[in-house]
């Protein structure tokens, strides 16, 4: 199910730099037409690519302007509907439409503390950089033994 950009609601993010779909495709599909030379469509990006899709979600759910639909071959989907999730701080809506027009929405809660609340490393020992190319730098801090090349199986 690739992805597809809505030219109504696509604003080029506001003509930066590099717009938020292109910074965080993994596969740098997600290109913004600037002239309109490639698609017909000045300042609106495009899925270069949507045979080579991932299916990851992070175009679309990173598009300010909600303009990234998901869109079947007719895998899981049938062909003619689409997904479309938005994003907010506390919770994601995923509308779902149908071949035949109808609409189904879903919400759901996608975390229970404040956004940016979060301290990923608080309990971690601090990097020491003179480590870093030492076998199981992060793994011997905590109790475990680095890797041993010498026992990996040879074929
Ligand atoms: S992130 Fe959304 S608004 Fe920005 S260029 Fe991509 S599709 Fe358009
Ligand atoms: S779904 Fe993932 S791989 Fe596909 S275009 Fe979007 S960011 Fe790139």
């Amino acid at each position: 199910m690739p992805t597809f950009v809505r030219t109504d609601k696509c604003d080029g993010c506001k003509g930066q730099d590099k717009a938020a779909c292109m910074y965080i495709c993994p596969h740098d599909l997600m290109k913004l037409d600037m002239d309109g030379s490639e698609t017909g469509h000045a300042m609106k990006a495009y899925n270069q690519e949507p045979e080579q899709c991932w299916e990851c979600y992070c175009c679309v759910k990173i598009c300010p302007q909600n303009a990234v639909e998901v869109r079947p071959y007719a895998d899981i989907v049938p062909l003619g509907g689409s997904v479309l999730p938005l994003r907010g701080t506390d919770s994601i809506m995923w509308s779902i439409k149908f071949r035949d027009g109808s609409l189904k929405r879903f919400k759901f809660p996608i975390r229970t503390t404040p956004e940016g609340s979060i301290d990923p490393y608080s309990d971690k020992p601090a990097a020491d950089i003179s480590k870093i190319e030492d076998n199981g730098f992060f793994v011997e801090c905590n109790g475990f033994r680095p890797g041993d090349p010498n026992e990996l199986i040879a074929k």
